[in-house]
């Protein structure tokens, strides 16, 4: 069994592009600029905004983030977010999910201008990232990508089984790998919540690679993977001792895969680089540097 440092990754791509921002940046351009809005105290989102503002330093980025509380309407966060797309300075927004029930997520993440939505949530970027089209890719599924790039496993002509059909990892990972993309060309299954067991299964116990993101601690376990298959666990479980652990038993199933994400320090963390690419992209098309 061998790790997919999701770390190790995402420390060479932030590295790559931290030297071209310096390139950009010794020519007379401005840095690229990531605002994110947070909305609350979720405890996890703050940790992951915090992640995020950390590797736009380590980029060279300049990050900005706006704060509102719980009560804030939609009404005055589609004002802000109407702002920011007009604000030439800033290249990427994100607006950090889930947002307070009281909130229409769609009709937030519809507002955000596709030429800013590094998240690759706008439907604009996801229909193009469907077509084969270039897009803002959603971020965990693009990470999962360039670790899978990273660690050169074969995904062309394999077979992936994809568990959970979420619209921010399990459909567009499902997607990309089955495109003609770069890292694609696989056969893929797409399984769900309503998808028999026994069937679940039988795709499982032949897959090639299998991606979880279910965000069940252990939904994934040693008799549902085949001898050398490449294991991607996309959850972040909190448990109740504080321990963060993934979809997958990791300490059984790894013992059957060839590679295997750790949690966390796997696809966590390849997440927050994929956002770096974006928001460079965002940057280079603002600029014309593409
Ligand atoms: P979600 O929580 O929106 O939905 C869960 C999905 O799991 C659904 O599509 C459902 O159909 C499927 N599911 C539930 N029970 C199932 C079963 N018994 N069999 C088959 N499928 C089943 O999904 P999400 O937002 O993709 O989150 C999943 C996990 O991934 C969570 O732990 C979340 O925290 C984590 N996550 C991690 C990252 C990262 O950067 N590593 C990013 C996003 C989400």
């Amino acid at each position: 069994m061998k790790l997919l440092d999701g770390k190790k990754c995402a420390e060479s791509l932030v590295a790559d592009i931290s030297r071209k921002v310096g390139e950009y940046v010794a020519s007379g351009l401005r840095k690229p600029h990531m605002t994110i809005i947070l909305v609350g105290e979720h405890a996890p989102s703050e940790s992951y905004v915090k992640s995020k503002i950390k590797s736009c330093g380590n980029a060279g980025f300049e990050s900005t983030l706006l704060r509102f509380p719980e009560s804030v309407t939609e009404a005055e966060l589609l004002a802000k977010i109407a702002e920011v797309n007009a604000d030439r300075t800033t290249d990427g927004l994100i607006v950090q999910l889930p947002l307070p029930k009281h909130i229409n997520q769609q009709h937030v993440i519809n507002a955000i201008d596709p030429e800013k939505d590094i998240d690759g949530f706008h439907p604009m970027n996801f229909g193009r990232m469907s077509l084969g089209q270039k897009a803002f890719r959603p971020a965990t599924a693009y990470g999962i990508c360039k670790l899978l790039q990273f660690y050169e496993i074969p995904v062309w002509g394999k077979h992936c089984v994809v568990i959970g059909r979420s619209n921010i990892v399990g459909k567009p990972i499902s997607i990309m790998l089955s495109n003609d993309f770069e890292i694609g060309n696989a056969t893929v299954t797409l399984t769900h919540i309503e998808t028999p067991r026994e069937l679940l299964l039988d795709e499982t116990r032949r897959a090639d690679i299998v991606i979880v993101a279910v965000g069940i601690p252990g939904f994934v376990t040693a008799d549902m993977v085949k001898d050398g298959a490449v294991l991607i666990d996309v959850g972040i479980n909190r448990l109740a001792d504080g321990k963060i652990v993934g979809d997958a038993d990791f300490e059984n199933v790894k013992e059957k895969c060839s590679w295997i994400t750790p949690v966390p320090g796997g696809v966590g963390r390849m997440t927050v680089a994929a956002l770096m690419i974006n928001t460079l992209m965002a940057y280079q098309n603002n600029f014309n540097l593409a």
